[in-house]
């Protein structure tokens, strides 16, 4: 099991931004592009991920639209594996399988190519930036599950505990930073 150090934790953590009422009043928006542009910081989250997650024997990762393409892409080239990206309804151009989930207002749908992990029963690890209520990346795991995959993990750099997002999700849940 990799711990991560509480100094690297510390360069991570405090390397992203605080944003009050974006985009709308009341939700503190967590900017990770402060994290995206300190080299150090950046490169100590990865060399994380990929302690923790070289022994798993994954093989692809799926990030979620967008800012999961971004850490998955990375890891995954570090890892010596495929990368799939989940994303927002009318966006890939082979035939897709959907999964629609709740928001506040509303629904949204989230998508992956039918044939979009080729080797049968993959091990897929999840990914995406932040876990809230968890709806985003329950939608994903059941994706996943849909077009023949198995997600071993979903992994989020931070996660925003008194959401409870992660007693909704399907597989084993892995959080970098812990916000309570
Ligand atoms: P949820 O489906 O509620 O778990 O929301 C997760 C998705 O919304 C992720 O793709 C996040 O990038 C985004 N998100 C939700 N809340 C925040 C927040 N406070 N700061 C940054 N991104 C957020």
């Amino acid at each position: 099991m990799i711990i991560l150090k509480e100094e690297d934790r510390e360069i991570i953590e405090t390397s992203i931004r605080n944003i009050p009422d974006f985009p709308k009043k009341g939700i503190i928006f967590k900017d990770i592009t402060t994290l995206l542009n300190n080299p150090k910081a950046f490169k100590t989250l990865i060399n994380h991920l990929e302690e923790r997650y070289k022994e798993y024997k994954l093989d692809y990762i799926a990030g979620i639209d967008a800012r999961g393409f971004i850490f998955g892409a990375i890891l995954a080239d570090r890892l010596n594996i495929g990368f799939v990206p989940v994303r927002k309804k009318g966006k890939l151009p082979y035939t897709t399988v959907a999964e629609k989930y709740s928001l506040e207002y509303g629904f949204d749908e989230v998508e992956v190519h039918i044939d979009a992990f080729p080797k049968e029963n993959a091990r897929v690890l999840l990914i995406d930036d932040l876990i809230a209520t968890g709806g985003t990346a329950k939608a994903a795991t059941s994706l996943i599950k849909k077009v023949g995959a198995n997600c071993v993990e979903a992994c989020f750099i931070l996660e925003l505990d008194f959401l409870n997002g992660r007693n909704g999700i399907d597989s084993d849940v892995y959080s970098v930073i812990h916000i309570d």
